[in-house]
């Protein structure tokens, strides 16, 4: 029996590309992926308003989460349906996201990728979430959000951070209790051997 929290953007969809296309289209500024963003939050191809309107753009878009590309091969979401099927096994999916219909789009979103019934948490607070369902395993691609994980849980939960440019920071605090996956082909076949 296992409970496993996944984290959407910069996990299993493809945020940087998304909000960096948004930008283009609505300012000029450039186009990059996840592998590409340096600094976590710094866009410094935009100007704080610029910014400040892309964000603005999505807050009020009923399709920007819903149309967003995936950051895996579908084989991954199909990997997490069937070990989600598996007696016991609860799958959460847990984000920040905010805007029209932001968890709507979610559910959609995962359910157009084979997920079945898709439950889908809208919190920051990923430790606190990861301690009070009891998760087993978490993936997050935010270092701070990976490191609360571990010290809310008191280690319980084995916390993993998606390998990025932008999170990896080996001076962060914490560091040597999250466990750092370049894929999440790698987090799945973590949790399967355990
Ligand atoms: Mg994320």
């Amino acid at each position: 029996m296992k409970t496993i929290m996944f984290d959407v953007d910069g996990v299993l969809a493809e945020f940087i590309l998304s909000f960096t296309t948004l930008g283009h289209t609505l300012h000029g500024t450039s186009i990059y992926t996840s592998h590409q963003h340096r600094a976590w939050d710094v866009f410094d191809c935009m100007t704080p308003v610029q910014y400040g309107e892309v964000w603005k753009h999505i807050n009020n878009s009923a399709e920007f989460w819903r149309t967003m590309p995936a950051a895996t091969s579908q084989d991954v979401f199909n990997e997490i349906e069937r070990i989600k099927q598996q007696e016991g096994n609860v799958a959460y999916f847990v984000t920040a996201r905010h805007g029209v219909r932001a968890k709507e789009q979610t559910e959609a979103w995962l359910r157009d990728r084979g997920i079945d019934n898709p439950t889908v948490v809208m919190t920051k607070a990923k430790g606190e979430l990861a301690k009070a369902v009891g998760a087993h395993f978490c993936i997050d691609d935010k270092a701070t959000n990976a490191w609360c994980v571990h010290w809310f849980t008191d280690g319980k939960c084995k916390s993993y951070l998606r390998d990025y440019p932008y999170n990896a920071d080996p001076t962060m605090i914490g560091s040597s209790h999250v466990r750092r996956v370049k894929t999440v082909e790698e987090f799945l076949e973590e949790v399967e051997r355990s």
